[in-house]
């Protein structure tokens, strides 16, 4: 059992009752009303956060819907999300964030929505932030696109302040990165690609440090990418600026080599980028400049992404692989400690948000996963819950899966070779 908010990694039992956890310890006997499930070999951990997803809804269901969402989402070992608000009307209105909430309440995980920064999220007006806040809003972004205006964002994380939400960055110049459609470097001049460079990242990131700086907000920079970016982020929280940030399992893993066979699966914003900067990333995130790893799940329909990679949208899907990649690229390898990749993945991200999650705390809601961590797998997008198929991973061999995944006491997803007994 591995409770990083506790310091807990040992043998131990847990006993859950009415959707909360009731007790953690070494021995708990049987109850006669408690169906017993036998972990032994597994790893018993909070479950999952992923703080940053797309679920396209409303407005995009062909994609991906809350249920759905939800649904590759405990699959994968999560048991709540925070959704991004450019969906089709964007979230920017109490109304749309009652109706995530609404669509939430029958979905396989938490569903928590994230409001965004402007009206339309074109960066021009404000939204109403105080409205958004007291209707459930756990987090202000214009996520798909940056708040391209210092001057809004600044008054933006004024007011966030005021109702304790963190601002979440998508850090990008789209003066630098205007038609682009990979990492400007070595791989884009050989391919022939417009590039996007780090420095369109490291820009905004730059700007926005200064801002938190001066209005005290708490900002949170999404999938950072960029070597110069980890460094910044770095530097600042020493000097106590209010930042934490994220970087998604692709970014860990992959770099702008991947694209040479034109595969649109290989393309998002921000880009892969160089082994440098791969590098620089886990360095991150092993230092605890890097709070959190969030998917970025941003699925796309087949007939959208299978044309030539120009014309492609930008996004992979990663509910369903983060798991397995973390395990079986930092875990396997040594680089992280399981509680390490548990508090990266549940802990830090739920208290980003303040939701609550990330604990195995007595009187905390049964929100639970069960790893086996040596449970070797194949990806195959077409047995996936999501809706899309644009995933980097396919026919990737993993090692180490999410079997169950409890939420609120009750078992969401189960794969788990021996079955609950009474
Ligand atoms: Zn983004």
């Amino acid at each position: 059992m591995i409770d990083p908010s506790a310091g807990l990694d040992r043998a131990a039992d847990v006993l859950i009752v009415d959707g909360r956890i009731a007790a953690v310890e070494s021995h708990l006997d049987a109850r006669a009303d408690v169906p017993v499930i036998d972990a032994a070999g597994m790893i018993v951990a909070p479950g999952l956060v992923d703080m940053h997803v797309h679920f396209r809804d409303p407005g995009q269901t062909h994609k991906e819907d809350i249920t759905s969402g939800a649904e590759a989402a405990a699959r994968g070992g999560f048991t709540a999300v925070a959704c991004m608000p450019n969906t089709l009307p964007p979230i920017d209105h109490p109304t749309v964030v009652e109706y995530v909430k609404s669509r939430a309440r029958s979905a396989a995980c938490r569903v928590y929505p994230i409001a965004a920064v402007s009206k339309g999220q074109v960066g021009q007006e404000l939204a109403p932030i105080a409205g958004l806040a007291a209707s459930g809003a756990v987090a202000l972004s214009d996520d798909g696109v940056p708040v391209a205006s210092a001057g809004l964002l600044r008054r933006a994380m004024s007011y966030a302040s005021m109702f304790d939400l963190p601002v979440i960055e998508h850090c990008e110049d789209l003066t630098l990165s205007e038609g682009g459609v990979m990492h400007e470097g070595a791989w884009s001049t050989v391919l022939g690609l417009r590039g996007i460079p780090a420095a369109s990242e490291e820009a905004v990131v730059a700007r926005d440090l200064l801002l938190a700086e001066v209005t005290g907000a708490r900002l949170h920079v999404a999938h950072v990418s960029s070597a110069g970016s980890v460094r910044m982020i770095r530097e600042a929280k020493r000097r106590g600026v209010t930042v934490t940030a994220e970087v998604t399992p692709h970014h860990l893993v992959l770099t702008d080599e991947s694209v040479q066979g034109f595969d649109a699966a290989f393309k998002m914003n921000p880009p892969l980028r160089t082994p440098a900067d791969v590098e620089a990333v886990r360095e991150g995130l092993l230092d605890g400049t890097i709070d959190a790893i969030a998917t970025d799940h941003a699925p796309h329909a087949p007939e959208e992404k299978m044309v030539e990679f120009d014309a492609a949208p930008f996004g992979v899907i990663g509910l369903e692989t983060a798991l397995g990649v973390v395990w079986t690229a930092l875990v396997q390898t040594g680089a992280l400690t399981p509680a390490d990749a548990i508090m990266k993945l549940s802990t830090a991200p739920a208290s980003i948000l303040k939701i609550p999650g990330g604990t195995l705390r007595p009187g905390s809601p049964a929100d639970l996963v069960l790893i086996d961590p040596n449970r070797k797998w194949t990806v195959d997008a077409a047995t996936f819950a999501s809706k899309s198929r644009n995933t980097p991973f396919q026919g990737w061999t993993m090692t180490g899966k999410a079997v169950m995944t409890i939420v609120g006491g009750e078992i969401k997803h189960s794969d788990l070779e021996v079955e609950a007994r009474v």
